[in-house]
Parts: C-alpha cells; sequence; structure tokens
C-alpha cells in the first residue's frame, strides 16, 4: 500500500487562488477508511492537503496510525489514550450503582492496564512520525463518574509528553474547568500544545492562548447554528490557528453529514478567512506554518 504516483496539484478555491492546505487532525485509522483507504490518501494528497496527522485514541489506534504514517512521507502522527478510550470496565453504564470500593476496584485495575499501555506508546513515540502525545483529555459528555480515573490518565500522559518533549493534542469536551486547572495547577506542559476541535467555548480560548496553546479549527466553525464561531475565529491570533476535519467525523458545512475526509479542511480555512476579512491563501498559509512550528516538522 501507500504507493503516491502523483505530485500534489495545488488546491484551486474561490476567486483562483493556489495553496496547499495541511490538516493537523484526521484518523485515517478508523474503520470508516477500511474500504478505501489506500484510495483516498491519494485523492487527498492530489488535491493540495500536501500534509496531514493522522490522531491516536487509543493503543491499538495508534499502532494503526504509525502504521499508516510508515507508508505515506506525508502523514504524521500522534499516540495517545484519548478520554473516552480508556481500558477496562469504567465507563459510566459499568459504574452505575457500584459502591465506591467496587469503583475504586475498577479504576485501578483501569490504571495498570493504562500504565502498561503507556509504556508501549513511549517505544511507539520514539519513532520520529509521531510528533506529538494525544489525543488526551477529558470528556465529561459521555461519562461522568470516572472523573478522577479521567484526570489521572491525563496527567499522566502530560508527563510523558514532557519526558518525550514533544507537544499534547487536547480533546475536551464539558470539562473546561478541570482541563485549564490540570494545565495551569497540576500538571503544566514543557511545550505549547493544541486544543484540537476547538470547543467554541470563549473563556476556554482565552485561557490556552495565555498558556500558549495553538487552537484548531475543526467543521463546527462552519455550521449556521454555532454560537460564538465568529467571535472566537477574531479573537485568535493567525499565528496561533491550526485547522483540521477531525475526519471521518465532523464533516463542515456544505458536505456537513457525510463521511468526512482531509480534502474538507479547505472549507474550514474559508470560513476563517471570511470571519477575519482575509485571503483564504493567508490562513492556509498560516496554519500550514503554525502547524509545521508547533509539531516540529
Ligand atoms: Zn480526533
Amino acid at each position: 500500500m501507500g504507493q503516491l504516483g502523483t505530485r500534489p496539484q495545488n488546491v484551486r478555491l474561490k476567486g483562483g487562488k493556489q495553496m496547499e492546505l495541511f490538516d493537523n487532525h484526521a484518523h485515517y485509522n478508523d474503520e470508516k477508511f477500511n474500504e478505501d483507504r489506500d484510495e483516498i490518501i491519494n485523492k487527498i494528497y492530489e488535491s493540495g492537503v500536501t500534509k496531514l496527522i493522522c490522531a491516536g485514541y487509543s493503543l491499538e489506534s495508534s499502532q494503526r496510525a504509525l502504521e499508516i504514517a510508515k507508508n505515506y512521507s506525508f502523514i504524521y502522527t500522534t499516540a495517545g489514550i484519548s478520554p473516552n478510550d480508556i481500558p477496562g470496565h469504567i465507563q459510566d453504564e459499568d459504574l452505575e450503582g457500584k459502591t465506591a470500593e467496587e469503583t475504586k476496584k475498577l479504576c485501578t485495575e483501569s490504571i495498570q492496564i493504562v500504565d502498561n499501555q503507556l509504556e508501549e506508546i513511549e517505544k511507539l513515540a520514539q519513532n520520529k512520525k509521531v510528533v506529538a502525545i494525544g489525543e488526551i483529555g477529558l470528556d465529561y459528555h459521555w461519562n461522568t463518574l470516572n472523573k478522577e480515573l479521567q484526570k489521572q490518565v491525563f496527567i499522566k500522559q502530560i508527563e510523558l509528553a514532557n519526558k518525550l518533549n514533544l507537544p499534547i493534542v487536547i480533546h475536551t469536551r464539558e470539562a473546561v474547568m478541570d482541563t485549564l486547572d490540570i494545565l495551569k495547577n497540576i500538571k503544566p506542559t514543557i511545550k505549547p500544545g493544541v486544543f484540537h476541535c476547538c470547543p467554541l467555548n470563549v473563556e476556554l480560548v482565552k485561557e490556552a492562548l495565555k498558556l500558549g496553546f495553538y487552537i484548531s479549527f475543526a467543521g463546527p466553525v462552519t455550521f449556521k447554528n454555532s454560537k460564538n464561531a465568529r467571535e472566537i475565529s477574531e479573537m485568535v491570533p493567525l499565528d496561533k490557528m491550526l485547522i483540521e476535519t477531525d475526519s471521518p467525523y465532523l464533516a463542515p458545512e456544505p458536505v456537513r453529514g457525510t463521511r468526512n475526509d482531509s480534502r474538507n479542511v479547505k472549507f474550514i480555512a474559508e470560513k476563517i478567512a471570511e470571519f477575519k476579512g482575509i485571503d483564504t491563501e493567508e490562513v492556509a498559509l498560516k496554519t500550514y506554518e503554525n502547524a509545521n512550528r508547533v509539531f516540529e516538522i
């Protein structure tokens, strides 16, 4: 797999401008690409998305991401355990109705598995293609009974990133205060990292910028019902912005609801350009440079 026969042709956008794009967060390790992964990856490259990061979210998906990246010179990866993929029986449905003692036992078992997996992730991260620890963080949308465990797993992975001198890629959902508390007071990162799929939360973005983090914009910024999308796009300086698709999820307007792939990252660039009142070309160029800088590519 993974033969790239063609040089990228620059993407033509509205107004006939030509540019290359960097999708800094997508999941070609997802099973939704099992049928046509190589075909899609080749199309993406030919469309002008000439760099992309395939993000891991568990040990297994991080291993798959690295296998893909080894086959394509323009693909890089992250490795890490997301809050929704912590191993063991620690989902709300597992913990519902359990005593404090039973919950503690299940969380202790989980942490032991996590520790073993983080040793493997550390080995993966020796590969130069692994450019960050991620996606990691907190997600209280799906699970709230394991908050302490989520925090522990997040902190352990910030420690790993600091040890390896790598940036982190953060996933945070309905957990603004705890995420900021960890980054500010409990375990600051050595390097600035990225808030992936920027939650459109003004307070979070303000604080994230103060901490030196980059803000990555995804499909929701294009959704017509998105609150704060314009305000946040205006608020984030261009030199702190990144763009991503989070493929196969979160397809932007005007292709919302379809299986997403990195060719759609141009719609994010166009929307930001519209909000900021600048050329799409400038957004493409700056976000490309920013991604190279933060991930040291
Ligand atoms: Zn993701």
